[in-house]
């Protein structure tokens, strides 16, 4: 009888367990893809994501049929898709790696539950993350609040293994199982076709995801940890949405920075180590995207205005560098982290508009969208994470947009109606004189927004609302 492997957010062939537990056993294989948005606390995953799945599992079908053998496509909840498929198949094992968003896990340990009730061998393989959040602990026994201790742990107590290699080839089982073609998975935006942009900009699947490596090692690690930070330039791996798709492992990047061990390499396994951190985040706080990790929080009270969330949503708040970040995202499915950081903190600080609508709305919009690093980011910038940035730190767009893009070039690139203005108001155009701005051809109000609040205004009003939430000054 076969095995089935059920394929997720692990969309490779290389560096899986579960695929080469299979493979090795000699028996047939029984690759499923699930797309469950039905089983309970599923959070059905947004537009962007769902293009980018549709190109993975196109590569992902392409790779195992290669290798000798299909994958067959389901949409329901997995439960009744491994039911159905044990029925028809007459396996006795299912392998699967593991996956650490909390409604997910929990259908995945219901299963494996059910499958050994019933005397079928259910076994669940590594991958997703360097470190098994359930795990790590602290010294007294809790999970940890604070990235630095975190990391520390993870490093001393995490030695991450080699990658596994690929099969050779993989025994396909020759039965029926009745899957849907790519297209019935309706993933793909119909009318209008907004994909344009994410196609010009990313090649989805696993093939993409090592090519990416390879280029950003050879070409932008060792000058890593300085451009990172300047959005100008793309100084930055591109491998997240990489990542939360599954197509590449930790391990596997890590095998790739083995050998180098300059500033930029160590910053890079810093950055790694965030996402692992926002992984035992989640783990340890289910609502992790619904309530705020510090309760005292849920007390804050946001403002409800559709027509400023609007405004930053379409990249038209006034202010250059937070709507060059927004229409960076539109048209791209992605944004530079220091972008995100700025936009996300004039939406939550500027606006006082509530974390969990950008949340919602990077969900949707964002190609990496992470069930751990969007909601640990946005509460890290509303001050109500775990190690979350101080409530009195409120970005000053204009300082941030002229300190790291000093020349203006993510802004005239993003922000084509004020890409003539020089340097000095690229980031501020309001204070450009009426003959300036003439020059640039730029008309306040018309051909660029105002912006939408004076942010020093909006500074001690924020600083006001937030003192208001504090118990500890
Ligand atoms: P690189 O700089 O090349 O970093 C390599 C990898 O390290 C990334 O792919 C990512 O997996 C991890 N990483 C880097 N920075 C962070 C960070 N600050 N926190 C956690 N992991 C990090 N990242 C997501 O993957 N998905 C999200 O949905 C997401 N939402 C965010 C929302 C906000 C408001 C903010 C401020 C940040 C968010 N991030 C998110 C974190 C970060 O912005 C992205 O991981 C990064 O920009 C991805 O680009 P890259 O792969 O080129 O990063």
């Amino acid at each position: 009888s076969p095995v089935i492997v059920l394929f997720r957010r692990d969309l490779r062939i290389r560096d899986n367990g579960a695929l080469a537990a299979a493979a090795d056993s000699d028996r047939p294989v029984l690759p499923i893809f699930i797309l469950d948005e039905e089983s309970e606390g599923v959070r059905p995953i947004g537009a962007a994501s769902r293009w980018w799945l549709h190109h993975s599992l196109h590569g992902l079908q392409k790779a195992l049929n290669k290798a000798g053998a299909g994958l067959v496509l389901k949409r329901g909840r997995t439960a009744d898709v491994v039911e159905e498929a044990i029925k028809v198949s007459g396996a006795d094992t299912v392998l699967w790696n593991r996956r650490y968003d909390p409604a997910e896990a929990a259908i995945d340990a219901a299963l494996k539950t059910s499958l050994r009730d019933k005397e079928l061998v259910a076994r669940s393989f590594d991958g997703a993350l360097m470190h098994e959040p359930s795990l790590l602990q602290t010294g007294s026994g809790g999970f940890y609040k604070v990235y630095t201790p975190f990391s520390k742990a993870l490093e001393s107590s995490v030695e991450p293994r080699d990658p596994i290699d690929p099969p050779s080839s993989v025994k396909g089982w020759k039965g029926q199982l009745e899957g849907l073609a790519l297209d019935e998975l309706e993933l793909l935006p119909t009318k209008p076709d907004w994909s344009g942009g994410l196609q010009e900009s990313w090649t989805p699947g696993e093939d993409g995801a090592r090519r990416r490596l390879r280029e950003f090692v050879e070409d932008d690690l060792s000058d890593y940890e300085r451009s990172r930070d300047i959005p100008g330039k793309a100084g930055t791996s591109g491998l997240s949405p990489h990542l939360t798709f599954g197509e590449i492992t930790p391990f596997q990047i890590l095998a790739a920075l083995k050998k180098f061990h300059g500033a930029g390499a160590a910053k890079f396994r810093k950055e790694l180590a965030w996402r692992e951190f926002s992984y035992h985040l989640l783990f340890h706080n289910p609502h992790l995207r619904e309530r705020a990790f510090r309760p005292e929080y849920e007390a804050f009270e946001w403002h409800r205005d559709a027509k400023a969330l609007k405004a930053w949503q379409r990249g038209l708040s006034g202010y250059p560098i937070v709507d060059a970040g927004m229409r960076q995202l539109w048209h791209t499915g992605w944004m530079h982290n220091r972008v995100r950081m700025i936009a996300a903190s004039f939406l939550i600080k500027d606006l006082l508009i509530d974390w969990r609508d950008g949340e919602q709305w990077f969900w949707d919009t964002l190609v990496d969208a992470d069930p751990a690093n969007n909601p640990a980011s946005w509460q890290w910038v509303a001050g109500s994470g775990a190690d979350a940035a101080p409530y009195f730190r409120i970005f000053n767009p204009v300082l941030q947009g002229e300190r790291f893009d000093p020349g203006g070039d993510y802004v005239r690139r993003w922000v084509p109606e004020i890409a003539k203005l020089p340097d000095r108001f690229v980031q501020k155009p309001w204070e450009a004189s009426a003959a300036v701005l003439k020059d640039a051809g730029v008309t306040l109000g018309e051909t660029y927004p105002s912006p939408i609040v004076d942010h020093h205004a909006a500074r001690d009003r924020a600083m006001e609302a937030y003192r208001a939430v504090r118990s500890d000054d």
